[in-house]
């Protein structure tokens, strides 16, 4: 497969929530079939970020600051585990980048994660091999403050969907989970961490603790989920030979963003393994390189042109060097080409149109129908 074909793939996955509700959709591979982990280094692990922020109007972006702040959390809290996060300075193709997309659309920013998660990713989301992806959305159906899908997912899915109103800290967020523990928690499972709670009280023997559960020894099962900040911890679970209490303070339990604080020695080396399985390319040195990381933001990264989110009732089909659209309706009746900065570079094309004589780079596919735009993204890459 060439790398265009892996562009147009772009990025899918799944994943798994924090409170109020949780869902499990974790999907990792039985333990028997994950292959053998390709670096067991003991450097720091480097991840470049975009942050897909989806709003319902211009108005009601996040503002970037509160995304400097998250990825500032995420460093603090994943720094026990030699891993760290930044900001891609390099888009897909290379262009300068602040490691965010801003789309508008009303639809997308009103997530049901039952029904709109592969519309949401695979419209908006980057290769989800060389990037972890966020998508920031205003409202998540049944009280879903976040879910993850993990870096294995097999329909390119990985990443995490988050609330707004959780993503950074202040006091402009949700209480108690206005700290910005819930990216963290979130990332956690996209690196395959379960709950402590995962399966109750299954896992509780040196025999068992590492294959049942959470599948982590150094994480005491507990029986459900822990709500708020107890001042001492229940015991739920009775562990041999030495019975403990349960975790209470430990990023991937339930309770209130200030009173979770770490991860153990077993989910560290869980994560690290599993980024040295599944994350290798997103890992590797070369992508740090391509994706800048040592390079400085640009100097402005708030919403300027911002990109109406496309849709994917259109589809556009390559053959060769033309493009052909296909569509649910043809009342469409004229199209326009954009870049990434939102300038038009085409107007009026017509199918099957080409994009000989344009630099390789990601572009924007307006189509104008009586109902209103719809766009579509369009990778331009030379064969
Ligand atoms: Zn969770």
């Amino acid at each position: 497969m060439h790398r265009g074909s892996i562009l147009w793939l772009f990025s899918l996955l799944w994943a798994q929530l924090k409170c109020p509700v949780d869902r499990a959709f974790m999907r990792l591979r039985p333990l028997g079939e994950r292959p053998a982990p390709f670096r067991l280094s003991e450097d720091t692990l480097w991840i470049p970020l975009v942050v897909h922020l989806i709003a319902s109007n211009n108005q009601t972006f996040l503002p970037f600051s509160d995304v400097q702040r998250q990825v500032e959390i995420l460093n603090r809290d994943y720094k026990s585990a030699k891993i760290q996060f930044y900001l891609a300075r390099r888009g897909p193709n290379g262009t300068p980048s602040c490691g965010i997309t801003y789309h508008v659309s009303s639809t997308l920013a009103d997530h049901d994660w039952e029904t709109e998660e592969e519309t949401l990713k695979r419209t908006t989301g980057w290769d989800p091999d060389s990037f972890l992806n966020i998508w920031v959305v205003e409202q998540i159906t049944d009280d879903i403050i976040g879910y993850a899908r993990p870096l294995d997912d097999t329909d390119g899915l990985a990443g995490v969907v988050i609330l707004a109103s959780v993503f950074g800290e202040g006091p402009s967020k949700q209480e108690p989970y206005d700290e910005g523990r819930t990216a963290v928690h979130e990332i956690g499972h996209v690196f395959s961490l379960y709950h402590p709670f995962e399966g109750g009280c299954a896992g509780t023997t040196p025999a068992t603790c590492a294959v049942e559960g959470d599948e982590v020894c150094d994480t005491p099962p507990q029986r459900e989920a822990i709500y708020g900040c107890p001042n001492s911890p229940p015991n739920t679970c009775q562990e041999i030979p030495t019975d403990q209490p349960d975790p209470i303070d430990n990023f991937m339990g339930y309770v209130d963003d200030d009173c979770m604080h770490r991860f153990t020695a077993g989910q560290i080396s869980r994560m690290r393994l599993f980024l040295g399985t599944y994350g290798q390319v997103l890992i590797s040195a070369a992508n740090q390189q391509v994706r800048g990381r040592s390079q400085s933001l640009p100097a402005s990264c708030a919403a300027t042109a911002t990109l109406p989110a496309p849709s994917l009732s259109f589809r556009l089909q390559r053959k060769g060097s033309l493009f052909f659209l296909e569509s649910p309706d043809a009342d469409y009746y004229h199209l326009a080409l954009w870049n990434l900065n939102g300038q038009l570079v085409r107007e009026r094309l017509e199918i099957p149109f080409s994009l000989e004589g344009l630099p390789p780079g990601l572009y924007v596919l307006q189509i104008h129908r009586t109902e209103g735009p719809v766009f579509l993204r369009l990778p331009w890459l030379w064969e």
